[in-house]
């Protein structure tokens, strides 16, 4: 017997047309490329996605056409997000950190036919253009008025002229929920990056959990201001959640220090934001050396990396504001876990409830989650045993873009991580299984890193490894194993890496072994040498993530 209620399709289309209706003066504000601050309704976002689509189409994008962007958090951001994936094609978001050879990897995997991007990055796509085979128009996301006198890209086409060259005349089509929507790349643990493609359905479902009172606890009382990029995994969802509750969105644009963000939370009345602990370090950096308070931010969402405990404490005691710590992945769109107490939990003593804050969080509806021995076997949710991270559900990746070999193991997805889960459902990451290093909330790819080391004529055998920050979270440290009468400096083995990577891969520093921990199958036992060289880095990186794409 079937039900007798309306089947709609969850189509990321009906976000936007639910905000226009619902909350149509509802504001949108940006801080933009060109140093203004720049303010719109949803009503006219969505009017100005309609036009944006046909505009697109009238450039040969059809269902299933990927569209990439290089650009910051901003409203013509936010359109292309609508206006692509709303008309059935999909929205391929490029993160500009990568090194220029990677860009033209992943671009000419995902086989972008349109590439739209901000100003700032006008050097980057010039340098990239004629190496991009599949790329057929390039769209700078500016007026006439900013639109470069001379550049190396044939046939730059301005958006704004694009968006005006249509009226706002045009009714989303309604397809099959399950349809692609979206691209990420995720850094490989082996090789390279791999392509996850969201659906209509995955990313809606996901848009209803994530604003759940348990996980980001959004609603039209909010002003949300992602910090997180939306180049990096869609911002958490938040282009889409907003949308959805009716809050008040403002985008930061190229302005990622403490105190940019600080002037806009305070102008803008900012209630809740979201990022990787790196930004928090730098605002709370600001607002500390300044003695300033925020007047009206009631809650961080902060994941990425783990939170450090003690800006919990800075941001909860000295601050009043509350810390959400949630853990998620590329391969799930991306939420998976959040930090929030239990009714029971609120008695605890304070201590009791940071422990418990500390840990990554509990699955949300939507997500199953286990932990698992080598040998497969679940473990116990005892908060003590830990084992590998697995992970099912309705926004969990089943295949990689292109990829030939399911990357699921009984159905479930591993994650990598490596994690406690306590009889309360809370789970806690303990270690990785996958040997990326995470730098500021960004992947560093340690083979990579690696295979250039081997190059050295000097090398015999080399791991780069994470090694703790307290800056960056994690730094590639270069552990080396010299050829027999081989002589080379660390400065040479790090100037060797100079236009091979982007300059913030560039380890921090060498150490250099007589021999290398092999396991039983000649692999180099890298969790080995993370336990010996974790700690080694004490200095400042000379260069990190966000240096080599200021505005
Ligand atoms: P994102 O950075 O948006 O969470 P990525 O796919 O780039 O997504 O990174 C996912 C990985 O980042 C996780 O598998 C885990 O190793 C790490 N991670 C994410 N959130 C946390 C967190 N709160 N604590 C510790 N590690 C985290």
């Amino acid at each position: 017997m079937q039900g007798q209620m309306q089947a709609q399709p969850l189509l990321i289309s009906t976000l936007l047309t639910h905000a226009e209706r619902h909350h149509g003066s509802q504001e949108v504000v940006s801080r933009r490329v060109e140093g203004d601050i720049h303010r719109t309704t949803y009503a006219e976002l969505a009017s100005r996605s309609r036009q944006l689509a046909k505009a697109l189409a009238a450039l040969g994008v059809q269902t299933g056409t990927r569209v990439g962007t290089i650009a910051w958090n901003g409203y013509r951001h936010l359109e292309l997000y609508y206006a692509v994936s709303g008309s059935g094609a999909v929205l391929h978001t490029l993160n500009p950190r990568l090194h220029a050879d990677q860009v033209v990897w992943i671009a000419d995997h995902a086989q972008d036919h349109v590439l739209c991007f901000d100003k700032t990055f006008l050097p980057l796509v010039e340098a990239v253009a004629s190496r991009l085979a599949t790329v057929k128009h390039f769209v700078l996301m500016a007026d006439r008025e900013h639109m470069p006198t001379q550049t190396a890209i044939p046939n730059l086409l301005c958006y704004e002229d694009l968006v005006s060259s249509q009226n706002d005349a045009y009714t989303w089509p309604q397809f099959d929920e399950s349809s692609a929507s979206s691209l990420c790349y995720t850094s490989g643990t082996t090789g390279h990056p791999k392509g996850v493609l969201y659906s209509h359905r995955s990313t809606v479902l996901h848009t209803f959990a994530s604003a759940l009172p348990d996980a980001l606890n959004l609603s039209a009382r909010d002003v949300v201001l992602p910090v997180v990029p939306m180049f990096h995994v869609n911002a958490w969802g938040l282009p889409y959640s907003a949308c959805m509750v009716g809050a008040k969105l403002v985008l930061p644009g190229p302005g990622l220090d403490g105190a940019s963000l600080y002037e806009l939370f305070e102008a803008e009345g900012v209630t809740v934001s979201a990022g990787v602990p790196t930004v928090w370090q730098g605002l709370l950096g600001h607002v500390q050396s300044k003695g300033l308070r925020f007047s009206t931010m009631t809650r961080t969402i902060i994941g990425g990396s783990a939170c450090p405990p003690a800006m919990l404490d800075t941001f909860e005691d000295t601050y009043g504001v509350q810390v959400i710590h949630a853990w998620g992945m590329t391969e799930l769109s991306p939420i998976g876990t959040v930090g929030i107490l239990k009714g029971h939990q609120q008695a605890l003593p304070k201590a009791d409830q940071r422990a418990i804050q500390s840990k990554q969080g509990r699955g949300v509806y939507g997500i199953d989650m286990k932990i698992v021995d080598a040998e497969g076997a679940e473990l116990p949710w005892d908060g003590k045993v830990s084992g590998e991270l697995m992970v099912r559900g309705h926004w969990v990746v089943n295949q990689y873009l292109k990829g030939d070999t399911s990357p699921l193991v009984d159905g479930w997805f591993p994650t990598g991580d490596v994690a406690t889960i306590d009889a309360d459902g809370f789970m806690q990451i303990t270690d990785r299984a996958k040997d990326v290093i995470k730098s500021g909330g960004e992947w560093i790819g340690s083979i990579d890193l690696e295979n250039i080391a081997m190059a050295h004529p000097a090398v015999a055998m080399a791991a780069c490894i994470a090694a703790k920050h307290a800056k960056w979270d994690e730094r590639p440290l270069l552990v080396v194993m010299k050829k027999p009468g081989a002589e080379v400096s660390k400065e040479e083995l790090l100037a060797f890496y100079d236009g091979k990577i982007a300059k913030w891969w560039t380890p921090d520093d060498v150490v250099f072994v007589d021999s290398m921990p092999l396991g039983a199958t000649g692999k180099m036992l890298k969790h080995r040498l993370r336990d010996l060289y974790q700690d080694h880095l004490q200095a400042q990186p000379a260069c990190a993530p966000g240096t080599p794409v200021s505005a």
